[in-house]
C-alpha cells in the first residue's frame, strides 16, 4: 500500500537552517551561502523520504521563516509598508518576519499568531484594500522542479485559500468575499502551472475545516473549489485537512472534485465515524492519517492495521498517511545519546516516523500480518508494563473526590481573612516573578552543568543574587516580593527536571517560530516527586524580609501542555498525577512560612481545543480541576496567585474565575485591556492584576503613561481587589530598563493611591 507524508520537518537535524539563517541575520552569512545550505538541507530531507520509498513526497514545505508568510509573498499579499522599503526579495520576506530598521526604513514585522493547537506560530496575512492577488514568486515551482532534478517526483504543498484567507487581518474596508474573484484566479493558475510542470499530484492544505465552520463558510469553500477545480487538468488535487475532524463540511467536501481527501484520523474523533456512516466515493484516494504528526511515541501496528481494515471497507483508494506535518515532531532519535534502550525503544520522531510508514504499508499487504517479526516487535511495545510505573501514584489518583478540588472556606471568607493578615496598600504591587538572567546567571548555571562548580558554589551565587534581587525589590518599594527565578532556565523544564517521570532529549527540537526552536520534555512515566524543589530558595528569600515573597511554581496544565503527553494513559489521569507533586510542593511552601503562592498557568489557554464542542468535555473539565487540586488544601490565609500569558480568555472567562485562586495576574496591556470590560460583566470575583506595562519591549513606560492605564483599570475594577504589576516576567529583560520601570510603576501606583 502507498505512503504519504504531509510536510517533514525544515530546521534540520541539528538546526542547521537556523544557525545559517541566524548567521546571515548577523551578515556572518551571504545570501548565496544561505541559499545554498537551505537547497542542501531540502536534499536531504528529500533523499530520507525517498529512502522509505514514501509514495507521496512533498515539495515546498521548506520554508525560511513559515509556511503562511511563504503564501502571503506567493499571492502578492505583502504590506505596502514592506514594499516601500525596496529590499531585495529575501531582505523583504524576512522584513515581514521580523521586522526591519535600518537606512531602507523602519517598520514593524507582521503580528504572530499560533497555528492551530500547535505550539508553532505563524504570521498573519495582512490585507490592504489596495491588494491585488496575484502570483508573485516562483517557490513552490521553483522547489518542485530541484526535487524533480533529484529524480524525486513530489507532490507540492500549498495552504488553501479558505484557511490562507480566514486567517489573515483585514486592514481596509474590504473583506474575504471582496477578493473572491482574484483568490480563484490565483489559485487555478497554480494549478495550471504544476500541470504544465508535469505534477502528478497538488496538496492544498485547509486546516480550517476543522474548525466550527458556519453555513457561509462551508457555501464558500464550495463555491471557491467549484471555480478553481474547473480548470483541473492531468495534475491531480489533494485536498489535505489536519488537527482534528471535518464534521461539518464531510458531505460538501468529499462531493468536491477533488482526485484525493487527506482526513485526520489521529486528532479527528469523529472521522472514523463520518467516513462509516457517509461512505467515501470509490474513485476518490483517501490519505488516511494514521501515523500521529504530533506526538513522539511509537505507532501501535496493531491499532493501526485495525483503524485501517475499517477504513478500507469504506474506501477503495487508501494511503497511508501522516496525520500532519511533522513539523511538529523532532528530527530524529539518532542523535539522543542519553535515553535509556528501553526509553528509545517506544519513540518515534520525524525520520523514526518515515519508516513506521513503510512497515505499515508493508503490513497491510501481508495476509497475515501477525506472524511478521516486525509486527511482533512493535507489539511488544504495548503489551508489556513499561518501566516508570507507580502505583502509589495512580492509587492516589483513583483516589480523589470532590473534596480534594474544593478549597474552604469560600473565596469571599478568605479575602476578608487574607486583608486582615496581610495588611497590604490598596494597590498592592508585585511583579510575576523572573528578574533579568544577566550572563552572570547564565555563567553560573552553564558552568554547574559542565561540573566546573560545585552544588554549593553554584548556589551560594543564586543565594547572592537573590539577596541583591530582594534589596532592590525593598528600595524601589515593592509590596510583594519575588526571589527573582535566577535558578531557572525555563519554567516546565525546571520542575520535570526535579520531578520522577520526565524525560529529556539532547537534540529533540521542534521548530516554534521563525528561527526559534523549543525542546519539550517527555512525560514518560507516572510522575511524582521525591523531596521539596523550591522550599530552600524561597525560605532564603523570605528571610531577608518583613515583606511576604510569593513561593513560585508552575501549574500541571503549562507543565502538561508544555510537554509530549503520554498515549498510554488520559491527560487527565498525566495532569492530576503532576498536580498531586506540585500540590505537595504548595504544602511544604506553606509549611515553611511562605504566606503567599504563585502557581503559573501561562499556557492553559493553549490547548483549549478547535471546536467550541469540545471545550469542557475535551479540557476545561479536567484543566480547571487540576488547578484546584493543587492548592485545595491550603489555610485560609494562605494566598495562592495565579498567572496567565495571554489576556484572550474573555470566552473561558468563568472558568478561570472557577480556578478560584486569590489573586490572578495576567498579560493585558496589549490588547488594550479589552478584557476588563469581560471581567465586570462577569462579576469577576478574583482579584485581578491586569499588566499595566508591556514587558516584552526595552521601552521604559512613563509614569503618567502607567497612571493612566491604573485609572483605566480603577473605572472598570473595585479597587479592593486590583493588583498592581508589569505584564509578565522580567526574565529577558535589561536590569537597567526593569529598575526604572519598576519605579515608574511604583510612582504612579503611589500618586493614584493619594486619590482613593
Ligand atoms: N513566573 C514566570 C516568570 O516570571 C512566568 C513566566 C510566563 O508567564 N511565561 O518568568
Ligand atoms: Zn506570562
Amino acid at each position: 500500500m502507498n505512503t504519504a507524508v504531509i510536510g517533514y520537518p525544515r530546521v534540520g537535524k541539528l538546526r542547521e537552517l537556523k544557525f545559517a539563517t541566524e548567521a546571515y541575520f548577523k551578515g556572518n552569512k551571504t545570501q548565496a551561502e544561505l541559499l545554498s545550505e537551505a537547497k542542501a538541507l531540502r536534499a536531504e530531507h528529500l533523499n530520507q523520504q525517498a529512502a522509505q520509498k514514501i509514495a507521496f513526497i512533498s515539495s515546498n514545505d521548506f520554508s525560511f521563516y513559515d509556511a503562511v508568510l511563504d503564501t502571503a509573498c506567493l499571492l502578492n499579499v505583502v504590506p505596502k509598508r514592506y514594499q516601500d522599503l525596496g529590499l531585495p526579495e529575501l531582505d523583504r520576506y524576512f522584513a515581514m518576519a521580523r521586522g526591519y530598521q535600518g537606512d531602507k526604513g523602519d517598520v514593524r514585522a507582521l503580528a504572530m499568531k499560533k497555528w492551530f493547537n500547535t505550539n508553532y506560530h505563524y504570521l498573519v496575512p495582512e490585507i490592504e484594500d489596495s491588494l491585488e492577488i496575484k502570483i508573485a514568486s516562483s517557490k513552490p515551482f521553483d522547489e518542485y522542479q530541484e526535487a524533480k532534478e533529484l529524480g524525486i517526483q513530489t507532490k507540492p504543498v500549498v495552504i488553501g485559500a479558505l484557511t490562507f484567507f480566514k486567517l489573515a487581518q483585514y486592514l481596509g474596508s474590504k473583506q474575504l468575499v471582496d477578493f473572491k474573484a482574484d483568490i480563484i484566479k490565483a489559485y487555478q493558475e497554480i494549478i495550471q502551472k504544476f500541470t504544465d510542470l508535469g505534477a502528478d499530484w497538488i496538496q492544498i492544505d485547509e486546516p480550517i475545516l476543522v474548525t466550527d465552520l458556519t453555513q457561509q463558510d462551508i457555501e464558500l469553500f464550495n463555491e471557491i473549489y467549484q471555480a478553481i477545480l474547473s480548470v483541473k487538468g492531468k495534475t491531480k488535487v489533494v485536498l489535505q485537512t489536519y488537527f482534528g475532524d471535518v464534521r461539518d463540511c464531510y458531505k460538501e467536501l468529499v462531493a468536491l472534485p477533488f482526485d484525493g481527501v487527506g482526513l485526520d484520523f489521529v486528532e479527528g474523533k469523529q472521522t472514523l465515524a463520518l467516513l462509516e456512516n457517509n461512505g467515501f466515493p470509490a474513485e476518490k484516494v483517501l490519505f488516511a492519517g494514521v501515523v500521529n504528526g504530533k506526538n513522539i511515541w511509537k505507532n501501535d501496528y496493531k491499532k493501526t492495521l485495525t483503524l485501517l481494515a475499517k477504513i478500507k471497507q469504506k474506501a477503495a483508494n487508501v494511503v497511508v498517511n501522516t496525520s500532519c506535518s511533522l513539523l511538529h515532531v523532532p528530527y530524529t532519535l539518532q542523535n539522543e545519546t542519553k535515553l535509556t534502550i528501553q526509553q528509545r525503544a517506544y519513540f518515534a520522531f520525524a525520520q523514526e516516523k518515515l519508516q513506521e510508514l513503510a512497515e505499515l504499508g508493508q503490513l497491510l499487504n501481508e495476509a497475515n500480518p501477525d506472524n511478521n517479526a516486525t509486527y511482533k516487535a512493535n507489539q511488544t511495545l504495548f503489551t508489556r508494563e513499561r518501566e516508570g510505573a507507580n502505583q502509589v501514584v495512580r492509587q492516589k489518583v483513583a483516589a480523589l473526590k470532590e473534596s480534594d478540588f474544593t478549597r474552604l472556606p469560600e473565596f469571599s471568607v478568605r479575602e476578608a481573612e487574607q486583608k486582615k493578615a496581610f495588611n497590604l496598600p490598596l494597590l498592592p504591587t508585585t511583579t510575576i516573578g523572573s528578574f533579568p538572567q544577566t550572563p552572570d546567571v547564565r555563567l553560573n548555571r552553564a558552568k554547574f552543568k559542565k561540573g566546573e562548580i560545585c552544588l554549593n558554589e553554584y548556589t551560594e551565587f543564586n543565594k547572592q543574587k537573590i539577596a541583591e534581587c530582594i534589596k532592590l525589590q525593598e528600595e524601589i518599594g515593592i509590596d510583594v516580593l519575588v526571589h527573582g527565578e535566577f535558578e531557572r532556565n525555563d519554567m516546565v523544564e525546571y520542575f520535570g527536571e526535579s520531578l520522577n517521570g520526565f524525560v529529556f532529549t539532547e537534540k529533540a527540537w521542534v521548530q516554534s517560530y521563525g528561527t526559534r526552536c523549543v525542546k519539550p520534555p517527555i512525560v514518560w512515566g507516572d510522575i511524582s516527586r521525591s523531596k521539596p524543589i523550591t522550599v530552600e530558595y524561597s525560605k532564603y528569600a523570605q528571610s531577608l524580609t518583613d515583606k511576604p515573597v510569593k513561593g513560585m511554581l508552575t501549574g500541571p496544565v503549562t507543565i502538561l501542555n508544555w510537554s509530549f503527553p503520554r498515549e498510554d494513559i488520559s491527560q487527565k489521569e498525566s495532569v492530576f498525577q503532576i498536580g498531586l507533586a506540585i500540590s505537595d510542593e504548595v504544602l511544604d511552601l506553606e509549611a515553611a512560612g511562605i504566606k503567599v503562592i504563585q502557581i503559573d498557568e501561562a499556557a492553559l489557554k493553549e490547548k483549549l481545543p478547535l471546536r467550541k464542542a469540545d471545550w469542557n468535555s475535551e479540557y476545561l473539565d479536567w484543566a480547571i480541576p487540576a488547578f484546584r487540586l493543587v492548592h485545595s488544601k491550603v489555610q485560609a490565609d494562605t494566598q495562592i496567585h495565579t498567572h496567565m500569558c495571554y489576556s484572550e480568555f474573555a470566552d473561558i472567562i468563568k472558568d478561570i474565575d472557577a480556578m478560584d485562586a486569590d489573586v490572578i495576574s495576567f498579560e493585558a496591556s496589549r490588547s488594550n485591556l479589552q478584557l476588563i470590560d469581560v471581567l465586570k460583566a462577569n462579576n469577576f470575583k478574583t482579584e485581578v492584576g491586569p499588566g499595566v506595562y508591556d514587558i516584552h519591549s526595552p521601552r521604559v513606560p512613563p509614569v503618567a503613561e502607567i497612571k493612566a492605564t491604573i485609572e483605566k483599570l480603577l473605572a472598570k475594577i473595585d479597587n479592593q481587589k486590583l493588583w498592581i504589576n508589569p505584564d509578565c516576567g522580567l526574565k529577558t529583560r535589561g536590569e537597567k530598563e526593569v529598575v526604572e520601570s519598576l519605579e515608574h510603576l511604583v510612582q504612579a501606583t503611589l500618586e493614584v493611591r493619594k486619590t482613593l
